[in-house]
């Protein structure tokens, strides 16, 4: 058995999971090297939803207040209709939900955030950063790990993490699954100043129009200087891709039939970048000895729930809890983390696909949607997200303090 501070852990990708795997592993003084196959460990220009779960995590990990001073603290969870423009419903993000699930629900620009962890993992002796190698293949032996880049370039470790993502290498030679499944629905995705956006769009809110086979989302990000905006149609057009350019002219089409909030927001860019997006159907073994996985490498969603990087996170915390506890028997350690995150992140990839539905409902569908959401107090709205923002589950007992923080009250 290895001792638990002599060797470090391979940690293969340098996204929002591996980088917060790393700071989860060193607050246990577990060392690890970071491996990112891009030139530089970067983030992608677009926004990124925080709920309070996640929130729960970075007090775990001392985040709260780097990522507080970088967010936006929205004032509601609005629905609208995306034909008629009618509002369906609101969550107001205020004192009672604070209440209720102790920490705020947050709007963050990717690259802020990957930034505050990539600045809090250089400031710390334990963790080590390369960039521009790929890794290709991983062999267990002799009681540790060697990966390999496709220059045949090898680091070893006493244990593996793949956090390489939806296009995992790691996952396929640990689960072998084959390749994510495309949803059949793409995503636009563009980020603008907010003296771009006309005065009456502006809001601090996260706002959805939601309609038939196409949504809209709106929100502010950098404490308000700039806006987020996606859009969401189905197309069975393409097959599979990642942060590709758009073609506006299809989506003016895609959209034409909405309200002009949207019609307005969305002949305001000119170039956006897009996505097809894919998940997989969960399972629950995603770790073989000292390799496992974490994040969209272990459990791909569409981002309807806004939780991918959230569960990645808590992926992070549990993992890294759970090596520590184990003393270096990293197979036991990861077993013991795949069995208590299974079952909340399969659901949440389940319940994803569910609100991809809801949101884009025609007919009949979007009518008893409007009504059933129409007819929500705020309190009935926080009880049904008391499974996903609530602290019921096994990782997050320990972890929650008797009121919520002030630091991240802004
Ligand atoms: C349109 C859209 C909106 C979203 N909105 C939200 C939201 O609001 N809230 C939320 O929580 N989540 C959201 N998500 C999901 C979120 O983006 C992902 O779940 C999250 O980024 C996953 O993080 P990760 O670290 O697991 O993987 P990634 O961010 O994909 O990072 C994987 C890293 O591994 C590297 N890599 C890959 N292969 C190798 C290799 N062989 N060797 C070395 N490095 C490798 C990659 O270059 C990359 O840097 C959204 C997703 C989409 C598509």
């Amino acid at each position: 058995m290895t001792s638990l501070k002599d060797q470090q852990v391979l940690i293969v990708g340098g996204g929002i999971g591996g980088l917060t795997a790393a700071l989860a592993l060193a607050r246990h003084g577990i060392p690890s090297q970071v491996i990112e196959q891009a030139a530089a460990f970067k983030e992608i220009g677009a926004g990124i939803q925080l709920g309070p779960n996640v929130f729960r995590m970075f007090e775990r990990l001392g985040l709260i207040e780097p990522i507080s001073a970088l967010a936006v603290f929205p004032e509601n969870l609005i629905m609208f209709d995306s034909i008629t423009g009618e509002e369906v419903t609101r969550i107001p993000l205020d004192e009672a939900f604070r209440r209720k699930f102790y920490y705020p629900y947050a709007l963050i620009h990717r690259a802020d955030l990957h930034n505050v962890l990539l600045e809090q993992c250089r400031q710390s002796n334990l963790i080590r950063l390369d960039a521009a190698q790929k890794i290709a293949d991983v062999k267990e032996m002799n009681g540790g790990i060697t990966a390999k880049t496709a220059s045949s370039k090898d680091y070893r470790g006493a244990a593996l993490i793949g956090a390489d993502g939806l296009w995992s290498t790691i996952r396929e030679l640990v689960v072998g699954d084959g390749k994510p499944k495309p949803a059949g629905h793409i995503a636009y995705r563009a980020v603008l100043p907010t003296s771009e956006i006309p005065e009456q769009y502006r809001r601090r809110d996260m706002a959805l129009w939601a309609g038939e086979k196409v949504h809209f989302v709106l929100y502010p990000l950098r404490t308000g200087e700039l806006y987020n905006l996606v859009a969401v149609f189905h197309s069975n057009r393409y097959e599979e891709g990642w942060d590709s350019f758009g073609d506006p002219a299809e989506l003016q089409e895609r959209f034409a039939k909405t309200c002009a909030p949207v019609r307005v927001l969305l002949a305001k860019i000119e170039s956006w970048r897009m996505w097809v997006l894919c998940d997989r159907p969960p399972v629950k073994d995603w770790s073989r000895g000292r390799v496992t996985l974490l994040g969209d490498a272990a459990h791909p969603m569409l981002q309807y729930l806004a939780q991918g990087a959230c569960m990645a996170v808590e992926d992070a915390v549990c993992l890294a809890d759970q090596a520590a506890a184990a003393n270096g028997d990293y197979a036991a350690a990861f077993r013991a983390y795949q069995q208590a995150r299974y079952l909340r992140t399969g659901r949440v990839q389940i319940m994803a696909r569910i609100y991809g539905e809801f949101y884009h409902a025609g007919g009949v569908a979007k009518e008893l949607r409007n009504i059933m959401l129409g007819s929500r107090t705020p309190d009935d709205a926080m009880a049904g997200m008391e499974w996903l923002y609530g602290e019921q589950t096994e990782l997050m007992r320990g972890a929650l303090p008797a009121k919520p923080r002030s630091a991240a009250s802004s």
